[in-house]
């Protein structure tokens, strides 16, 4: 078993995948044109947002909104403690001071209350103005936009959603990339809808920012390529990633989500079955109306359990297992280096660097897979006495 098999999903889409590349091949024309149009205009129907720019990398996307709304050194931005280097690096990346705020323990989501915590910390403490929050819809699940959106609204804050982990992502019927101010995902292969490199997509409703993005994503082009108005970037999607990913959509949207949903619903049904719980291990929570697009299934292992030994003895079983993350955002070193700001101790965001672990997960798991990991959690358990 394959920790994300992508090889399947390729087996599955073959040929469609093959005629399209060849599509583009034949066309000759390898940076934009109509397969990135075409991928664009069927992003941002599925998402239900008016703007959809495609870039180079989710961690360009992130940056590119932080460009347009000109952050910048002076500012602060509110970033959660426990997600991928990304989402703070670009904070800093552009000058300005990521504010580092603790999770909720069930859904590994920033806190409303910490958040709040933090924005009248930075305002009485600090010379930083409050610009934005950059909510992770960790592991697929979107964060809990019925109170972020009120706080930013209250705080005048812009809200950044980093959808990376959550594309289909849902609360009731309004999807991922569609709640913040700019939403941003990541095609990055391994991510819920991944194309065959790199690529990344940002989401908006506002005409304006929209087209900033798009002048920020080429060298800051003016009403022509060779008319630079503002520095920008380089930060295109190839028209060869774009013609895969549109065949990788429409099986994403026909059944690979529902599927990789009934694969996670399995995951829990099969471990409550088979007592997991018992050995102290906490299985994903979903809250009401939320729909997770499960980039990962992330077990919490009991504190006292020696995660490394736990893993070597799924390896022994030919079960790879990963830790996302083992360290916290206000532990990396480069933001020691760059400064940050630690409101309060962020205990949450510590504890489950120590104790996440993520099992395989793919929407072509079988459920003879399924069991096999089951039946290895419990085992190894048992063997380290839990
Ligand atoms: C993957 C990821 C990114 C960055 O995406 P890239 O395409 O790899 O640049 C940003 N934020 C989060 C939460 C991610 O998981």
């Amino acid at each position: 078993m394959k920790f994300r098999d992508l090889g399947l999903q390729y087996h599955h889409l073959r040929s469609e995948i093959d005629s399209s590349i060849a599509r583009v091949l034949n066309n000759g024309v390898f940076i934009g044109g109509e397969p990135v149009q075409n991928l664009e205009n069927e992003l941002s129907e599925y998402v239900g947002v008016e703007h959809c720019i495609t870039c180079a990398n989710g961690t360009d996307a992130l940056k590119l909104a932080l460009m347009a709304w000109d952050i910048g050194p002076g500012d602060a931005v509110f970033v959660p403690d426990f997600t991928f280097f990304s989402s703070g690096e670009v904070v800093s990346a552009v000058g300005a001071t990521p504010v580092f705020v603790d999770v909720d323990s069930t859904t590994f989501n920033i806190s409303p209350s910490c958040l709040n915590y933090a924005i009248s910390y930075v305002l009485s403490n600090t010379e930083l103005k409050p610009r934005a929050v950059i909510t992770v819809d960790l592991f697929g699940l979107p964060a809990d936009y019925q109170q972020i959106r009120t706080i930013c609204d209250k705080c005048d804050l812009l809200l950044l959603e980093d959808a990376a982990q959550s594309f289909g992502g849902a609360i009731g019927d309004r999807k991922t990339c569609s709640f913040g101010d700019i939403s941003t995902t990541s095609f990055f292969p391994a991510k819920p809808l991944g194309c065959y490199g790199d690529g990344g997509a940002v989401f908006t409703d506002n005409k304006e920012w929209a087209s900033l993005i798009r002048s920020y994503a080429v060298h800051g082009k003016g009403s022509m390529k060779y008319d630079n108005i503002r520095i920008g970037m380089n930060s295109r999607l190839d028209s060869i990633q774009a013609a895969i990913l549109s065949v990788k959509l429409a099986a994403f949207v026909d059944y690979e989500l529902s599927a990789v949903n009934e694969i996670a619903c399995r995951y829990t049904e099969l471990s409550k079955e088979h007592g997991i719980e018992k050995l102290g291990i906490e299985l994903p929570v979903v809250p009401e109306g939320y729909m997770s697009s499960w980039a990962q299934y992330t077990l919490k292992l009991p504190n006292e359990i020696d995660r490394e030994r736990f893993r070597e003895g799924l390896n022994e079983l030919a079960i790879p297992t990963m830790v996302y993350y083992p360290k916290p955002m206000h532990e990396q070193r480069a933001f020691k280096i760059t400064g940050f700001i630690l409101p309060t101790a962020c205990t949450v965001a510590d504890e489950l660097c120590a104790s996440v672990l993520s099992l395989p997960m793919s929407p072509y798991l079988t459920d003879e897979n399924l069991h096999d990991v089951i039946n290895s959690l419990l085992r190894v358990g048992h063997n380290l006495n839990m």
